[in-house]
């Protein structure tokens, strides 16, 4: 991956917040289970695909849930991502053994996956296992979904929001969460959260009976797929100026690498995704789940910083769990 452009008479993100950043208690274990998926959208920030073979094995998902078990109970969550986690062969195991230590898993799902064959059940065993959701759906109009995830993924993503509701997902006094994501189209960053969420219920309810709990807003990262695209259109360095004029300091103490880590299909351990995706390595001493015996060790270490952070910090900010000021 090659280093983002020079902007004219800017700062770097470290200059710019003026200080360095350490994560304080290690709460979120994110697991990159890999970089398999059904889909292969425009803006994935993983480059996922159905060609792509990196995938976690069971002997790095053994030692990744091994940690946890000597965590003094801090880590409160696993929150599996990839590509399409579901498509791990490990998958169940993961969450099984992470809810018999009674941490809470989030599953980041497409939706279309619960479409695939062999994937019939996988929805029932979310739910039995009181795995929070946490689905893509850029938009609420057809459109606008497929011009970014590809033809027919809005009427399977729809039947899979249908099929979660059918099992409590969404529905009030059942405890099964379900959270949406959007991410805009092209080189903007998101409108505000509460109005788009409210927009969303409304067009959802009304159009497909579809009801959810919290719709997140996520920036676009000027990273894998969408830098492509962006180089190719011309406009990296305009929507990398984009972010910049819209640094917003309140924002810095709630970025997500204060409180997680990420891992890789691999092992590898990383301060966040986009990190992980940049091949950017925490200054911890162990590199890899393989050399670590507890969690707890990563707790109050430096956080390592560059510019596509200020994808997190800009408007409202930016975090796997939407805006952060
Ligand atoms: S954005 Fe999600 S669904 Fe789309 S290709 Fe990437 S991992 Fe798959
Ligand atoms: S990109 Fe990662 S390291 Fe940078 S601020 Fe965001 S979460 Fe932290």
């Amino acid at each position: 991956m090659s280093a983002l452009p020079r902007i004219r008479a800017r700062k770097s993100f470290s200059e710019v917040v003026g200080r360095t950043l350490h994560r304080g208690q290690l709460g979120i274990v994110q697991i990159n289970v890999g970089k398999l998926c059904n889909q292969a959208c425009l803006h994935c920030h993983v480059a996922a695909g159905p060609k792509r073979t990196e995938i976690m094995r069971s002997q790095t998902v053994d030692r990744s849930i091994d940690p946890l078990k000597g965590a003094k109970g801090q880590v409160h969550t696993v929150d599996l991502t990839g590509g399409a986690p579901e498509m791990m062969p490990d998958f169940r195991r993961l969450v099984l053994a992470a809810r018999a230590l009674n941490i809470k898993v989030i599953d980041r799902c497409n939706l279309t996956v619960l479409h695939l064959a062999g994937q019939e059940d996988t929805a029932k065993f979310l739910a039995e296992n009181g795995v929070e959701v946490v689905a893509s759906l850029p938009c609420y109009s057809k459109t606008n979904v497929e011009q970014q995830r590809g033809k027919g993924v809005f009427g399977e993503s729809i039947s899979a929001l249908q099929q979660l509701n059918l099992l409590g997902y969404g529905r009030p006094g059942t405890g099964l969460v379900l959270n949406l994501v959007y991410n805009p189209g092209g080189p903007s960053l998101p409108p505000a959260q509460s109005g788009l969420e409210r927009d969303y219920k409304e067009r959802l309810q009304e159009d497909f009976g579809v009801v959810f709990n919290h719709l997140f807003t996520i920036t676009n990262m000027p990273i894998a797929r969408f830098r492509t695209d962006l180089e190719r259109s011309d406009q990296l360095e305009n929507y990398m100026q984009l972010l910049l004029d819209n640094y917003n300091p309140a924002t810095v103490d709630g970025v997500m690498c204060l409180d997680q880590i990420s891992i890789s299909w691999d092992g590898r351990l990383f301060d966040c995704d986009f990190n992980q995706m940049l091949e950017i390595r925490a200054p911890f001493k162990a590199r890899t789940v393989f050399e670590l015996d507890s969690f707890d060790a990563l707790s109050g270490q430096r956080v390592a910083v560059a510019d596509h952070c200020f994808g997190c910090t800009a408007g409202a900010g930016s975090s796997c769990g939407g805006t952060l000021d």
